[in-house]
C-alpha cells in the first residue's frame, strides 16, 4: 500500500491510473477506522481496479466548540487496517496541504442541508461538500462510497455530484452496527461503558418506529412520540432532534406515504451520536 501526503503526487498517481484504463474507487474518511469504514472499503475493492482511501480530519466541517481537537486519531493502526483490507493508496494530507493560505472557495448544497444536522451544526455541510469536492478533484475517482449512517451527508454529496455534473458514481452503503445494535462510529470511543449502554436506546427507538410503521401507523407525530419516549427513558440522553422526513428532500413529513426516514441526533453526556432508519412499504 502506498501512502501519499501531497495533492500533487496524488493527482499524478490518479492521472496515471486513469491513463492505464483503471477504474478508481474512493472512500474518504476521517480515520480511526472501524468495521463501518472497512465495509465501504471492501465494497470499493470489488468495484474498482484501484482502491484509494483518504484519512483527513477535516477542520472546516467542525463547528466552533465541537471536538476537532479531541477527535480520535491513530494513523499507525489505520494504515495497518487499510492494508489488510486491500487498499492500494492511502491519501493522508495535512490541513495546510488541503487549505493553503488564501483559500476562500466553498461548495454549498442549499436545500437538503437545511434540516436535521443542518440546524444544530451550521456550516458543517458546507465543510463536508467543499472537502469532498476537493478530494474528488485530487483523487479523480470513478466511484465513491459513503455510509448511510451519515444519511444527510450521503444525500448532499449525491446532490452536489448531480448539480455540478461530476462524472462520479456515488454509492451508499448500509450502516454497520455492533452486535448490540449501536451504529459504529469513531466517536463511540468517547463513551464510558455506562454511557455506551445508554446509547443503545437510539437504535432501540428506531426499531420501535419501524415496528409501528409495519403495524400500519402512518402518522409521523404518533411514531415520533414513541421513539422520543424510548430515548427519554435514559436520563442523560438529550435529544437534539428526532424527525421523520422525506428520504429524498429531507423535509419533515406529517403523514408517511410509501417511504420515510427516521433520523435522530442525541447527546449522551458530551457525545453527540446520530442514527437513522429507512421505512419502506414492502
Ligand atoms: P467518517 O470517518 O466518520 O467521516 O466516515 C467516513 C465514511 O464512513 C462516511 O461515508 C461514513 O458515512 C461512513 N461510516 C461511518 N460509520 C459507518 C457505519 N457505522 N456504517 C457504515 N458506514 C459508516
Amino acid at each position: 500500500m502506498e501512502v501519499i501526503t501531497t495533492v500533487k503526487e496524488m493527482q499524478r498517481r490518479s492521472e496515471q491510473q486513469r491513463q492505464e484504463g483503471m477504474v478508481i474507487a474512493f472512500v474518504p474518511t476521517m480515520g480511526y477506522l472501524h468495521e463501518g469504514h472497512l465495509s465501504l472499503m471492501r465494497e470499493g475493492r470489488k468495484r474498482g481496479d484501484v482502491l484509494v482511501i483518504s484519512i483527513f480530519v477535516n477542520p472546516t466541517q467542525f463547528v466552533p466548540g465541537e471536538d476537532y481537537g479531541q477527535y480520535p486519531r491513530d494513523m499507525k493502526r489505520d494504515l495497518a487496517l487499510s492494508q489488510k483490507v486491500g487498499v492500494d493508496i492511502c491519501f493522508t494530507p495535512s490541513a495546510q496541504e488541503i487549505y493553503p493560505d488564501g483559500f476562500q472557495t466553498s461548495v454549498e448544497v442549499e436545500q437538503v442541508t437545511q434540516n436535521l444536522c443542518g440546524i444544530s451544526r451550521p456550516g458543517h455541510f458546507r465543510g463536508v461538500t467543499t472537502v469532498v469536492a476537493k478530494l474528488f478533484n485530487i483523487v479523480k475517482p470513478h466511484v465513491a462510497l459513503f455510509g448511510q449512517k451519515d444519511y444527510q451527508q450521503l444525500i448532499a454529496i449525491k446532490r452536489m455530484v448531480k448539480d455540478l455534473t461530476m462524472d462520479i458514481e456515488v454509492i451508499g452503503i448500509p450502516t454497520v452496527r455492533e452486535s448490540d445494535g449501536l451504529a459504529m462510529s469513531s466517536r463511540n470511543t468517547y463513551l464510558t461503558a455506562k454511557k455506551r449502554k445508554e446509547a443503545l436506546s437510539l437504535y432501540r427507538s428506531l426499531l420501535k418506529g419501524e415496528e409501528l410503521f409495519r403495524q400500519g401507523e402512518r402518522s409521523a407525530a404518533k411514531i415520533l412520540n414513541e421513539v422520543r419516549g424510548i430515548i427519554e427513558e435514559e436520563k442523560p440522553a438529550v435529544i437534539d432532534y428526532v424527525k421523520i422526513c422525506d428520504p429524498h428532500t429531507l423535509e419533515d413529513i406529517d403523514e408517511i406515504k410509501n417511504e420515510a426516514l427516521i433520523a435522530l441526533a442525541v447527546k449522551i453526556g458530551k457525545t453527540r451520536l446520530i442514527d437513522n432508519i429507512i421505512l419502506k412499504e414492502e
